[in-house]
């Protein structure tokens, strides 16, 4: 079976592991990279040399409220998928009621159940999601649209005080490439597909979608609908809101269809709307995404800035130009020492490039803790390439930058799914890290940034920890950019009170700085609290109104966004 989470009896659908990320077996492992373990131990205090103090307990250890599932629903549900995918087990319950949060994580691992879903099912086809949506209704059951599951903002929870059956409806088994139009350069594409689904399917016909956020190996093309995600490659590809053109959403009283059109002045954009509801208007069934052919070439190059002002200008000077790459990333200069921490120790010849590579530096007059990482990506052409790679080196040679290869964009790119297993082995040690991310203009990018790191610090010492915070820029529009923070410290028995205040002075920050609440991870339950502040009140009364006119008897994810 391609399950991995254990010995769940659902179908053959995957699913991540119930403590942490990915797949059993896979872990983060330090040893060949000797100077990861100093950096942690610096930063933060965290003491990686000692044995895992807080690793997960046994599944059987655990406290799991029985299912509260009516034979009565449960025949109702058989009948619709068939006894095989209506699956009440623990194990299945358990992998389908949070997330992949921090809050999450701590949440699973400290056996915290306030409610789980009482059966979780999966249903094979539009009409067979159909009819338990006419179930729901009618048995008044809350149903929660479950893709990978592997957001980060409370946006699959059951409310804690939920009193009525509560149903996650898992879209796995609904992971085709149903039909590409050649010509129209748009695929149908089943909303449960994972991301290497979608691009093992696209690949075998020369296509692909070009959507690889950093969660890709686990996540599904309707949860980055439905939370509107972004990929690494956006800077061409767009975010999954410009790449969505049609789409199929099934609701009480049928399903809503989007036809595929480029663009559409068709009154108030349903299709928008339907981006980011996160299961609270309906089911999303299937999507048409653009897609593109495969580049001929795709080349992520690294460079090197003296400081993150540099870089951060150099990537507005890039945005403004008539540079197209499909990736601008530079990280600040905690997060370039930490690249080099987690990077594997250099021998023989690198060994020395590196040593030379340090030296011409220094003569140069770089500071070099200060010096920021950056990742630019081309894709295309051959010739679009060379272009665009001539452009780019004129800009980031203004700004100071030097180019240094492609050798460590070939690691990015290799290791860069492997990332999310870090924090599950941080957390064995004690340690918590989580993200926060906005955009803002680029105008305000810089003192946003400052403003994060101050509040995050003032957090920091009122909770008493030695914390470490460190941002990257990614994600680049003609008017600003994605800043993105990883925020980590040693926790206490508090961990979730220490973890809120810190998230909360960081989103304070964004809201006053002038960023976004979420670029890019959604509102959930998490990022909730800012709505109105982001939004404007009227705003989110507009907003209240359409969900609760949507959903009166709140059966569709009830308690989420809004
Ligand atoms: P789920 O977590 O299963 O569900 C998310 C929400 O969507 C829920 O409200 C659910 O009810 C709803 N939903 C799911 N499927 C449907 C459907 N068919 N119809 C209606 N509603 C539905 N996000 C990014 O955008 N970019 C990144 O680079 C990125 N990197 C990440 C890295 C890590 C390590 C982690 C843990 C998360 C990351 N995320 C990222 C966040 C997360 O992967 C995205 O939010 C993703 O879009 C969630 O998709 P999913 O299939 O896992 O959805």
């Amino acid at each position: 079976p391609k399950t991995t989470a254990g010995a769940v009896d659902g179908p053959d659908v995957k699913h991540m592991k119930w403590w942490g990320w990915g797949v059993e077996g896979t872990a983060f492992h330090h040893e060949d990279k000797p100077a990861f373990a100093p950096f942690v131990k610096k930063m933060v205090g965290v003491d990686l040399g000692s044995d895992a103090i807080t690793a997960a307990p046994a599944f059987d250890e655990l406290d799991i409220p029985a299912s509260r599932l009516s034979s009565e629903v449960a025949s109702s549900l058989s009948l619709v998928v068939g006894e095989g995918n209506v699956v009440t087990g623990d194990l299945e319950r358990v992998v389908h009621t949070y997330g992949k949060s921090i809050r999450d994580l701590i949440r699973i691992r400290g056996n915290i159940f306030p409610r789980v879903p009482d059966a979780v099912v999966y249903p094979a086809t539009e009409s067979e999601v159909a009819k338990i949506v006419a179930a729901a209704v009618e048995y008044d059951l809350v149903l929660i649209p479950f893709g990978g599951g592997s957001n980060i903002v409370g946006s699959l929870e059951p409310m804690p005080d939920e009193e009525r059956m509560v149903v996650s409806l898992d879209m796995g088994r609904l992971d085709r490439v149903l039909d590409i139009d050649e010509d129209g350069r748009v695929a149908r594409i089943q909303a449960g597909a994972q991301g290497p689904d979608i691009e093992e399917q696209l690949n075998a016909k020369g296509w692909t979608m070009g959507h690889f956020p950093d969660s890709f190996t686990h996540s599904t093309l309707g949860g980055w609908v439905a939370t509107r995600s972004s990929g690494m490659q956006s800077d061409k590809f767009g975010d999954i809101a410009d790449m969505t053109k049609g789409l199929r959403m099934v609701r009480p009283d049928g399903v809503v269809v989007i036809r595929a059109v480029p663009s559409a002045s068709t009154g108030p954009s349903l299709r928008e709307m339907i981006l980011g509801s996160e299961g609270r208007l309906g089911v999303i069934t299937e999507v048409t995404v653009q897609v593109h052919r495969i580049p001929e070439q795709r080349e992520i190059l690294a460079y090197l800035f003296p400081t993150w002002e540099a870089g951060l200008a150099a990537m507005q000077a890039i945005a403004e130009s008539d540079a197209n790459p499909s990736v601008t990333r530079v990280s600040n200069e905690i997060e370039t020492e930490m690249s080099f921490a987690t990077s594997k120790e250099s021998k023989g010849v690198s060994a020395l490039v590196m040593q030379g590579l340090q030296r011409f530096l220094k003569v140069k007059g770089w500071d070099l803790t200060k010096m920021c990482l950056s990742f630019i990506g081309y894709e295309g052409s051959e010739e679009h390439v060379s272009i665009n790679q001539k452009l780019v080196a004129k800009i980031v040679k203004k700004h100071g930058g030097i180019g240094v290869g492609k050798g460590p964009g070939v690691l990015y790119d290799q290791k860069k799914f492997d990332t999310p297993y870090l924090r599950d082995f941080f957390l064995d040690h004690g340690g918590a890290a989580d993200v926060s991310e906005t955009s803002a203009p680029w105008s305000k990018l810089l003192p946003l940034y400052t403003e994060v790191y101050a509040a995050a610090n003032r957090a920091f010492e009122k909770v008493g920890v030695q914390g470490l915070i460190m941002a990257h820029l990614s994600h680049s529009y003609h008017s600003g950019a994605c800043l993105y923070f990883t925020f980590a410290f040693e926790h206490g028995d508090n961990a979730l009170e220490q973890y809120d205040v810190v998230k909360k002075a960081i989103q304070d920050a964004f809201i006053q700085e002038g960023g976004t609440v979420s670029h890019h991870h959604g509102v959930g339950l998490e990022h909730a609290p800012w709505l109105g502040q982001d939004v404007s009140l009227p705003g989110l009364a507009l907003m209240q109104g359409l969900l609760d006119s949507a959903d009166p008897k709140r059966n569709f994810n009830p308690g989420k966004v809004t």
